[in-house]
């Protein structure tokens, strides 16, 4: 444990498993409150409690980025419960991949859209107005290399991740005069259960390598550039 971001307040979205719990599992080491929020509540308890055996502090709210509702009342409560938000992690994400965007059914568009765009978009309006009235806070999205390059039989999804990257860029500039920064983090294939793959491959990137990046993203200061990371895995998975 240390004690960079002491006094804190982190939300991370998906926070259930994979890169969002490894994410939020960072930031509990390093002094942070972190609020985990996904559908699933027993995973985020899970969660929850390994944090707290670690000596970190952590509360789970239940949040379906797919309903606005849903959002608003996580707003609601970090706005009356802590009056804070300091770091927003937009990490929650769904693939959908593997079948021709022809093949893909306009509510599957919608539900992958929903989740990796318009999620990030509605978590903003829910807490970024806590960082404007602070005049500070970060605000890090979970993008994809997709997001950079050509995905087939994932064109929904890399359209969705290029969309999360146009977003980090305007924002930044939006909320750079509330001294908010915004940054994005394009990952290669990690090693969870996204899509249909199972964890337990130690030549992929690992959910630990982009806590480390958030990290560090987190504990820098300055707020004159947009700070956009890449993470290409050195081996073929
Ligand atoms: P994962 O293991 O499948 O975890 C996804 C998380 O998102 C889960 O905690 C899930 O929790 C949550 N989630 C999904 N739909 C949600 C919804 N409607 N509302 C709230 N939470 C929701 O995936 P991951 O690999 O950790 O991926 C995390 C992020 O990294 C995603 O944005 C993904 O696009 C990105 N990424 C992943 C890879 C990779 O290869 N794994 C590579 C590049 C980028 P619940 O189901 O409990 O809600």
């Amino acid at each position: 444990m240390t004690e960079e971001l002491k006094g804190q307040l982190a939300v991370v979205t998906g926070a259930a498993r994979g890169i969002g719990a490894a994410i939020s599992k960072q930031l509990a080491s390093m002094g942070a409150t972190v609020i985990l929020a996904a559908r699933d509540r027993a995973k985020l308890d899970q969660v929850q409690q390994e944090i707290a055996s670690a000596g970190g502090t952590a509360h789970a709210i239940e949040l379906d980025l797919l309903s606005e509702e849903s959002i608003a009342a996580l707003g609601s409560t970090i706005t009356m419960q802590y009056g804070r938000c300091d770091i927003l992690v937009n990490n929650a994400g769904v693939g959908l991949l593997g079948k021709p965007l022809v093949e893909m059914s306009p509510a599957d568009w919608d539900t992958l859209m929903g989740t990796n765009l318009r999620g990030p978009y509605l978590m903003v309006r829910a807490l970024a107005p806590l960082m404007i009235a602070a005049k500070s806070g970060h605000i890090i999205n979970i993008s994809s290399l997709a997001g950079r390059n050509p995905l087939p039989n994932g064109a929904a999804y890399s359209a969705s991740k290029w969309g999360l990257n146009g977003l980090t860029y305007s924002l930044a500039e939006e909320l750079r005069p509330h001294n908010i920064r915004v940054s994005v983090i394009a990952p290669g294939s990690v090693d969870t259960s996204f899509g249909r793959g199972e964890p337990g491959n130690p030549r992929k990137i690992q959910p630990d390598d982009v806590a480390r990046i958030v990290a560090m993203l987190a504990t820098q200061a300055p707020q004159s550039f947009v700070s956009e990371v890449l993470i290409r895995p050195t081996q073929k998975p």
